[in-house]
């Protein structure tokens, strides 16, 4: 679970998302303001702006 010490701030949250291309899911950091790729085909999942990423992908469920 190497995505889990991307948790630093408890400002910020994990969401659940599904990838447009494989239809896999995974858990991607709502901040991440790197480019995040799904783990099965390598698709971009997240466009990182100046402040936030930009989710790609389907936002199944934000965690808490
Ligand atoms: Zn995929």
């Amino acid at each position: 679970m190497k995505i889990m010490k991307q948790i630093r701030t408890t400002k910020s949250k994990f969401i659940r998302v599904r990838c447009p291309k494989c239809n896999s899911e995974q858990a991607i950091f709502g901040k991440a303001t790197t480019k995040v790729k799904c783990l099965k085909c390598g698709q971009q999942l997240t466009k990182p702006t100046a402040s936030k990423a930009k989710i790609k992908a389907k936002v199944l469920e934000v965690f808490k």
